[in-house]
């Protein structure tokens, strides 16, 4: 069963790196509740603990079942290896930490999730590394920006709340010409709609809490890369550093929403196009932000590097943010709460959420506008969710004296 990368998407999510034979038939994989493992012997403790043997001897460095769980994204992001950890953010901290120290230049897009900002001016910013945030949706830009100094490129696509592209080809040719390692935050797509490390990438991070766990239901982050860098990360960023380990219990689950990722994310995306495109004819509606469109800036390049167009929508409405906090207290179906990537559509105001770890003067600098709203297309019926936007907007448009 290890041996399967020529099978589908889906078959991989469902099957890779199990085999019930091998656990007294359980369909499932057996969750191992145990935080330290048992030596042989006093030798084998010191050849497990020298990297000697392969083994589980505490649960902070690994664990069976998450190790099923490493295997299993790996393969669906084309990697050598990955690793599992508490949080997107985790997975974050874990992986900067390890790779960056005091001196060095990280090279980061414009506009990236609030807490990833948060911790680029705090956690890392504190500790001596120089932050620089460069429009990476223009890949003109970021050779100029490239110093001696500079370790990491690092950026998500689509960027969240933007829907800002990135191409992911050019920017891991210039890095790799450099010398630089690239982490994406493939959070938004998912790995069934883009791949990020076939296309040259160095490292994958993930907020599993959105799509990969996909029901709402835990806070957990994955991270794909060649071996040698995940044992690094493993070590240090993980055991030593932040020890934010994750639970069995949440692998588990990340497991079971696994099974569906294609075809949730299949539906997300269907009902988004319908969704974004009701959007798009609505006189309410000012900008509507979704890479599928033929009107989005950077359709071109969703089509060549994804597969699909994703289940997030960005977009503003006429009359500003007051126009648009009233449109979110008038929806019913539709949820307002942060996350994404849930079967419920969920809404919110990343100026006074998500994004409020930057000032107001940072979010003009990163091209976060107070009028935008974040629309994560859940898997209801479409006509439903259009539905409740239709009564919405009916209910709380500005009447303009004509
Ligand atoms: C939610 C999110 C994170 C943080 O993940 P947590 O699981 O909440 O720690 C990081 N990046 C992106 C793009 C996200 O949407």
């Amino acid at each position: 069963m290890i041996h399967n990368k020529g099978q589908g998407f889906a078959t991989r999510a469902i099957h890779h790196a199990y085999d019930a034979q091998e656990h007294q038939g359980a369909l499932n994989p057996p969750m191992h509740l145990s935080s330290t493992f048992t030596f042989e012997n006093a030798e084998h403790g010191e050849a497990l603990f020298a990297g000697k043997c392969e083994g589980h001897f505490y649960s902070r460095v690994s664990n069976p079942t998450l190790s099923i769980l490493e295997q299993r994204i790996a393969c669906l992001e084309g990697a050598e290896e990955g690793l599992a950890v508490a949080s997107g953010i985790a997975a974050i901290t874990s992986t900067l930490w390890t790779l960056l120290s005091a001196g060095d230049e990280i090279i980061v897009d414009k506009t990236l999730y609030g807490c990833t900002y948060a911790f680029l001016h705090q956690g890392l910013a504190k500790f001596g590394v120089t932050v620089t945030h460069i429009d990476l949706s223009n890949t003109d830009n970021l050779l100029p920006a490239i110093s001696n100094k500079t370790k990491v490129i690092y950026y998500e696509t689509p960027a969240n709340p933007t829907m800002a592209l990135v191409d992911i080809k050019l920017v891991s040719e210039i890095a790799k010409n450099a010398g630089i390692l690239t982490v994406v935050d493939n959070t938004y797509a998912s790995p069934f709609i883009t791949q990020p490390i076939a296309l040259g990438a160095d490292i994958v991070v993930h907020s599993a809490t959105k799509y990969l766990g996909g029901h709402g239901d835990l806070i957990a982050g994955l991270i794909c890369a060649k071996a040698e860098l995940i044992q690094s990360i493993r070590i240090e960023g993980v055991k030593d550093m932040t020890g934010a380990c994750m639970s069995p219990f949440t692998a588990m689950l990340i497991m079971r929403g696994l099974k569906t990722l294609e075809l949730r994310m299949k539906q997300h995306c269907e009902s988004a196009m319908n969704i974004a495109k009701y959007l798009e004819n609505n006189t309410q509606v000012k900008n509507v932000y979704y890479p599928g469109l033929s009107s989005f800036s950077q359709h071109h390049l969703a089509t060549k590097q994804m597969q699909l167009f994703g289940g997030m929508i960005a977009f503003e409405v006429h009359g500003g943010m007051l126009a648009g906090k009233r449109l979110i207290d008038k929806l019913s179906l539709i949820q307002c709460a942060v996350s994404l990537g849930d079967a419920e559509s969920l809404i919110q105001h990343p100026a006074s959420m998500t994004h409020s770890t930057y000032s107001p003067e940072q979010r003009i600098h990163h091209g976060i506008s107070d009028d935008l709203i974040r629309l994560s297309v859940g898997l209801e019926s479409c006509d439903d969710i259009i539905d409740d936007l239709q009564q919405a907007l009916n209910n709380s448009s500005i009447k303009t004296v004509a």
